[in-house]
């Protein structure tokens, strides 16, 4: 059969509907699973996700905006990690890291 316009389309719609393509083959008629697979990858429409995948991957580290950022270690080594202690009102550090980051200013500001 021919990919006339039409079905060209419907495949598209089809296709980005998240039909299976032995699906799509089924509602065009007179093609096969494997034509409207290499139709679409000719079309370069993109691979849809398989389920198996649509899971997120989970962060290494789950930092929230309340936790302490400061880094403890060196980002390129294993053992890096964030304080993550509870951070004071305002600011990305929590008390003891505050005291540490804003000394300076905080005593220049002071005066
Ligand atoms: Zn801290």
């Amino acid at each position: 059969m021919d990919w006339t316009p039409e079905r060209v389309t419907m495949l598209q719609q089809l296709w980005g509907n998240g039909f299976s393509a032995s699906e799509i083959a089924g509602k065009l008629g007179g093609t096969t699973r494997n034509a409207v697979i290499g139709k679409a990858h000719r079309l370069h429409l993109p691979a849809r996700p398989s389920p198996v995948k649509l899971k997120p991957n989970k962060p290494m580290v789950v930092m929230s905006d309340r936790m302490c950022r400061w880094p403890q270690g060196h980002p390129n080594e294993p053992g890096f990690k964030f304080c993550g202690e509870a951070v004071e009102a305002g600011r990305p550090y929590c008390t003891t890291h505050c005291n540490q980051a804003y000394r300076k200013k905080d005593e220049s500001a002071a005066a």
